[in-house]
Parts: structure tokens; C-alpha cells; sequence
């Protein structure tokens, strides 16, 4: 099969592709194989966008991973579950059948996700590879004129902006990041394009010394609030010294609304705490002198889709511009993948149809 770098049919028109999470990733990588090349752009320091990990406090490599976007990937679609075994030969994701406490204390367990080994990077990182993925640099502003799409570029750490020019634009990002991008010079650009509304949410990861190793731990634990907690290190390649637990805390759409003005410290203080109970009420492990290690939070104001429109995608081929990402089609990772490959798909028959 062509990799992105070995075209089937080279064309000449140049696409941007702005937003390098799954959207944007796996749409670049249909393109590349019909041989329209293409420029990836996204303002994160790497590619992934929801999809993303940090590293706790802990020393270079052997602090504690924390998957803080989406914890995993629920695969339902056979072009998605193929390209998820290729994750798997590649060393790069594994299958997972978490269990999972719930409210009323029942436990399940999932059939079977994805995750990305050591971490959901990974997976990011290996649809990355070959594509023209320029990274830290913010697309500030685009235009367009008898000669295309002009895009103002900002490098992270650079106090000047650059210009590039290109003949199509794909918007790979959640709708209402799109319109701040286009509506300042053109306001009505998006005005046929579904609107699509998101929620937030803040995540709290913590790393806890618990001085002996918590065998009864379920691998997830979902609480009557609509709160999750993820246990990180009994994740797939994930693992931590004897005795640490590892959690990322991903507290519900209302509160993490209510809080969308506090402070990281202040929600770290508040979730750390609920993290605690959870462990104590709804897990039934109390950690009496808890040692907290590490903790951080991070907010995402566009987390998830209220209102996915049911369209896979949105292409204008008179102006040459398209947005895809979840929210078409779905709300989760997988109709985020697919919502670039559609987008793609449909670019390359816009372009048959045309000449
Ligand atoms: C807390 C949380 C938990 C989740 N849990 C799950 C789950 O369990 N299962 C599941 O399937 N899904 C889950 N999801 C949803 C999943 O993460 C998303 O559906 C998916 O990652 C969206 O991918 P995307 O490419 O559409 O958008 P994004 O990942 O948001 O990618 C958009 C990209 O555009 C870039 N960008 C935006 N503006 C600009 C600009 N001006 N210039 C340059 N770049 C720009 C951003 O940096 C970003 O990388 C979760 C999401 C969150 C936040």
C-alpha cells in the first residue's frame, strides 16, 4: 500500500490541512495516498490534539504517563479496526478490556478498545509519520482571493508571522475553533457548515504514593456525577514503582463548566480530594496519610460534541474549503478518523469530477 510519500497520481494543487489530531491525521494520509500533497499545520508542540499524554513529575522518562485527553478509542468501524491492527504491528497501541466500577457498584468488563503503548501519543505519533506536519505553529488568520487561501502563520517562539499560500484549506479542528479562525476576515465562510456545539472538561492527574500495591483496583471507575477516573498505570504498557498509584480524573461537563474560570491549582485541590473519596466510598480503599507525588490539570474547553451533525464532513468545492472532526457523525475518536477520511474522499472527488 503507498505511504503518504509515494503518490498514486500526483497532482499540483497544494492543501493545508490546519489540525494535526485524528481528523486532520488521518485525512492527510488518505490525500497522500490519492497524490495531493499536503501541509500539515498544528499550534501543539506535537501532533494528537485530543488524543494526548503528559509526563508527570518523576525524572526525564520514568515519570508517570497520563493520558489526559481521550483515555482510549472504542472501535466499532472495520476501516478504523484495520488501521488499528497496523497500531498493534507497530508496536504502537494495544487491544485493552478495561473493567470498570460503576455507580451502583457493579463491575463490567469493556470488550475491547484501543490504547496506545506506553501511551496515547503513541498512536498520534505513528499516524504522523511521513506527512509534511509542521508543528508550534498557530494559523492565525486565512483568507481568500482569486489566487486561493493565504494563511497567516505564527511560530511558536517567533515574534514575526509568515504567509503561505494555498489552493484548498481543510479545517481539522472542532467547528467553533474553525469560525475563529475564518469568520475575523470572512464571516459568513462557514454559514452552510453544520453548527456543532462542545462541552468541557477538566482533567486532574495524580500520582499517589500508596505504600502497598492495590490489587482490588478496577481499571476505571464511573460515579453517579457522570465523573470518570482512569487508573493510568493499569493501563497497557504503563507502569510505575511498587506501591504508586497513577489516576487521571476526568470530572463531569457541569462542573468542569462551573470551574471553566478557576485555576489550575484550585481544580487540582477540589478533584485530588474527589479522587480520594472515590477511591474510599466508591472503591472501598482508604489511603490513610495519602502522599501526593504529583498532580497537575489541564482544561478542555472543547472536549466533546453536544449535538454531532449527522453529515461525516463539510466540503465547499467552489471555495476550495472543508472542515471535518468529531462532531461529524459522532462525538468520540473514532468519528473523528473517519470525518478525515471522508473530508479527503471527498476532496479527491471533487477534484476527479472537476477535471
Ligand atoms: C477529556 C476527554 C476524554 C475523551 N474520551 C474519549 C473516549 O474515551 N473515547 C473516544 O473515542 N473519544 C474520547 N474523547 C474524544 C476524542 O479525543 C476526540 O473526539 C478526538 O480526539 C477529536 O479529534 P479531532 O482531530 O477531531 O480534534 P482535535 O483532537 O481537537 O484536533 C484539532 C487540532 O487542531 C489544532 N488547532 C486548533 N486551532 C489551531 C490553529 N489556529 N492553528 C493550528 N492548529 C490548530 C489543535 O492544536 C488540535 O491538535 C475524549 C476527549 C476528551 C477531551
Amino acid at each position: 500500500m503507498p505511504t503518504p510519500s509515494q503518490p498514486e497520481s500526483p497532482s499540483t494543487e497544494r492543501t493545508a490541512i490546519i489540525g494535526a489530531g485524528l481528523a486532520g491525521l488521518s485525512c492527510a494520509r488518505e490525500l497522500g495516498r490519492s497524490g495531493v500533497p499536503v501541509r500539515v499545520f498544528d499550534r501543539g508542540r506535537s501532533a494528537g490534539g485530543r488524543v494526548s499524554t503528559r509526563r508527570g513529575q518523576g525524572g526525564d522518562q520514568t515519570g508517570p504517563l497520563y493520558d489526559h485527553g481521550a483515555p482510549m478509542i472504542h472501535v466499532r468501524n472495520a476501516t478504523v479496526a484495520q488501521i488499528a491492527e497496523r497500531w498493534v504491528e507497530q508496536h504502537a497501541a494495544q487491544w485493552w478490556s478495561p473493567i470498570t466500577l460503576h455507580p451502583d457498584g457493579s463491575r463490567s468488563q469493556t470488550e475491547r478498545v484501543i490504547v496506545g503503548t506506553p501511551s496515547m501519543s503513541s498512536i498520534t505519533q505513528a499516524l504522523s509519520v511521513g506527512l509534511d506536519l509542521h508543528n508550534s505553529v498557530t494559523v492565525t488568520d486565512l483568507s481568500h482571493d482569486q489566487q486561493g487561501w493565504l494563511l497567516r502563520l505564527k511560530h511558536y517562539g517567533s515574534t514575526e508571522a509568515t504567509t503561505e499560500r494555498f489552493d484548498r484549506v481543510v479545517l481539522a479542528m472542532p467547528i467553533p475553533q474553525a469560525s475563529r479562525i475564518i469568520a475575523p476576515q470572512d464571516p459568513s465562510a462557514l454559514s452552510e457548515c453544520p453548527t456543532i456545539s462542545y462541552e468541557p472538561t477538566w482533567a486532574c492527574m495524580m500520582t499517589l504514593q500508596v505504600g502497598e500495591d492495590l490489587c482490588t483496583l478496577p481499571d476505571i471507575v464511573d460515579t453517579d456525577d457522570g465523573d470518570r477516573v482512569v487508573f493510568a498505570h493499569r493501563k497497557p504498557g504503563h507502569t510505575l514503582p511498587a506501591g504508586t498509584t497513577a489516576l487521571v480524573l476526568h470530572a463531569n461537563h457541569a462542573w468542569s463548566a462551573s470551574y471553566r474560570d478557576a485555576s489550575p491549582g484550585e481544580v487540582c485541590s477540589i478533584l485530588g480530594q474527589r479522587a480520594l473519596d472515590i477511591m474510599q466510598n466508591q472503591i472501598g480503599v482508604l489511603i490513610s496519610r495519602p502522599q501526593i507525588l504529583d498532580q497537575q490539570a489541564h482544561r478542555w474547553g472543547l472536549a466533546r460534541a453536544t449535538n454531532p451533525a449527522c453529515e461525516s464532513h463539510w466540503y465547499c468545492p467552489d471555495r476550495s474549503l472543508g472542515c471535518c472532526s468529531d462532531g461529524f457523525g459522532g462525538s468520540d475518536a473514532e468519528s473523528a478518523y473517519l470525518s478525515g477520511i471522508a473530508m479527503a474522499r471527498a476532496i479527491v472527488a471533487a477534484q476527479a469530477h472537476r477535471d
